[in-house]
């Protein structure tokens, strides 16, 4: 399994960390020891000061494909959660004023909160879905997927002419705006469409 995550996906977060709104879906990898999943608790790691919740919607490959075509895509994912993209935003900031790639900042241990997946059929439009993020009771992110500058099947059908989807791969369609930092103690609720998908501590 592997996680494939957007980055820039909501023109309003592109612009909060001050980046241009890209042409392409700009993308990035986590691996499998990523997964932190059944709303374990997430420990800050020792490596950063600044570590950053996003917010996402996140889909479930369910079928083997490559070079997918848009009009197909849909066929291509049958379930949605959330996640949360941990992010260590002291180290990216680092290694993009120095052009380096970003992956210590993004694809370390336990790095991609996951919920369990609820069937698509179960959410009604997928265009309009709205999904939020509270903090210890107050809101912080708040998105709804009728604002990604790329669609679940422009992202599957532009990441498939690079990369081979298999069954169970995981994609991560990009945050909204209002991240910021975790602290220890912190407790995390995500809904999605009304349903509570997330719920854990920073620890
Ligand atoms: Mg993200």
């Amino acid at each position: 399994m592997k996680i494939i995550a957007i980055g820039r996906n909501y023109a309003a977060h592109a612009k909060e960390l001050n980046n241009p709104i890209p042409g392409n879906p700009v993308i990035f990898l986590k691996p499998d020891t990523a997964a932190l999943k059944d709303n374990k608790p997430f420990y800050l790691p020792e490596f950063s000061n600044d570590i950053h919740y996003e917010v996402e919607v996140v889909l479930k490959i369910c079928k083997e494909g490559k070079h997918i075509a848009e009009k197909f895509a849909s066929k291509y994912f049958d379930e949605i959660g959330l996640g949360i993209d941990f992010t260590a935003r002291d180290i990216q900031a680092d290694h993009k004023s120095k052009g380096l790639p970003w992956e210590l900042a993004k694809a370390f241990d336990n790095s991609a909160a996951i919920s369990n997946f609820l069937p698509k059929e179960q959410l009604g439009d997928l265009t309009q879905l709205d999904f939020k993020l509270e903090i210890n009771g107050n809101l912080r992110q708040k998105g709804n997927t009728s604002n990604m500058l790329f669609s679940y099947e422009q992202i599957i059908a532009f990441v498939s002419q690079y990369i081979t989807l298999k069954k169970g791969d995981l994609l991560f369609t990009g945050t909204p705006e209002g991240v910021g930092q975790v602290q220890q103690n912190d407790k995390l609720i995500g809904t999605l469409a009304g349903n509570e998908l997330l719920n854990f501590e920073i620890k």
